[in-house]
């Protein structure tokens, strides 16, 4: 199975990160770029797709226009914020959410066509809404992505996030689309962004099609597995024909802005139950989001690629052992997930 993977030389150095975070969220595209990259290349059928500026007026699929002329202001005047103290403007930033955007819309287009898995590690900016930035994200490249294949043709569209944070900007873009959204996220007070509950489950068309799995901290691969068992259920009764993946690293034991406990298991065991969609033919297109350990969410990225496309690579793990979560948490992770079975049993 052929997997394309997103590049532009520019991709070394975007970030929509304050600058103490800016090494940490390029180091993670240089580290897969420059290691990881060439090891998939040696072992599985992967190309480069050369990423290209897309039309402009494809942001107000996802965005007002109000806020796209408002991003290209404040990039033209270089200074100043794009929300309330996350994402910094600097001078081109509009140009470089544009281009961001472009390989997640061109993988889309790609893979809606030939089928197989596609990957923009410059992706999945899932803070973004419909007329604001938000933790580090300007253009919500998913649900531009999301709506374009909707507008063309394909029905049943699955987005699965498994970032540590909630993801809010596609969640109120997408909120009343007939389009899928599931989001599993660590979920406790004050942390980011206070949004995923497990009562937002959509509104008209969107109804029961918005699906929130709060994980307590600090959460570990035994409460993933069950996360994981209830996506895999819901994508089961779905029937997707096209998965959109939000693969942030940042749930990953030792991230320094979140707290969960994951490991390499969990993003193990996710690839393989997506191999499984991905071997029926159902296009999977990966975008990077966020993770603040370079060598590790680079590796992560490897790790699932190679796995989704069924050819997992010993050399990239799982090298840990599994974590193991209080009773208390795991108890509070089945009761939610039980709610949530029972409100969609009615609807979906
Ligand atoms: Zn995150």
């Amino acid at each position: 199975m052929e997997i394309l993977v997103a590049w532009h030389k520019e991709y070394r150095d975007i970030s929509f990160t304050p600058p103490s975070l800016k090494d940490r969220w390029t180091g993670s595209r240089r580290v897969f770029y420059d290691r990881f990259l060439p090891l998939l290349q040696s072992m599985l059928p992967l190309r480069i797709v050369e990423v290209r500026p897309i039309q402009e007026d494809v942001l107000l699929l996802a965005h007002d226009e109000k806020y796209v002329s408002f991003v290209r202001e404040v990039s033209r005047i270089g200074v100043g914020l794009l929300d309330y103290g996350d994402t910094p403007a600097f001078p081109g930033v509009y140009e470089k959410a544009l281009l961001a955007v472009s390989g997640t819309f061109m993988l889309a287009d790609f893979l809606r066509e030939r089928g197989g898995i596609g990957f923009n590690p410059q992706g999945g900016f899932h803070h973004a809404r419909r007329s604001s930035a938000g933790g580090f994200c300007v253009f919500n490249d998913i649900a531009i992505a999301a709506r374009h294949l909707s507008r063309n043709g394909v029905q049943r569209i699955a987005i699965v996030d498994i970032d540590a944070h909630h993801g809010d900007g596609t969640q109120e873009i997408l909120y009343r689309d007939a389009i899928l959204k599931i989001s599993s996220h660590g979920y406790g007070y004050g942390f980011y962004p206070g949004t995923g509950w497990i009562d937002e489950l959509g509104e008209g068309e969107g109804q029961c099609r918005n699906i929130n799995l709060p994980m307590p901290f600090p959460s570990g691969d035994d409460v993933f597995r069950l996360v994981l068992a209830f996506i895999d259920e819901i994508l089961e009764r779905y029937h997707p024909d096209f998965i959109i993946v939000q693969a942030g690293g940042d749930a990953y034991k030792g991230d320094p802005l979140v707290g969960l406990r994951l490991t390499d298991n969990s993003y193990y065991a996710f690839s393989l139950m997506l191999s499984r969609y991905a071997s029926k033919g159902i296009p999977i297109l990966m975008t990077g989001g966020g993770g603040y350990q370079p060598e590790v969410v680079a590796r992560l990225w490897a790790l699932m690629l190679a796995c989704v496309s069924g050819k997992c690579i010993k050399e990239l793990g799982p090298i840990d052992r599994e974590t193991v979560s209080e009773p208390g948490i795991v108890k509070a992770m089945q009761s939610r997930i039980e709610h949530l079975r029972k409100k969609t049993a009615e609807c979906l």
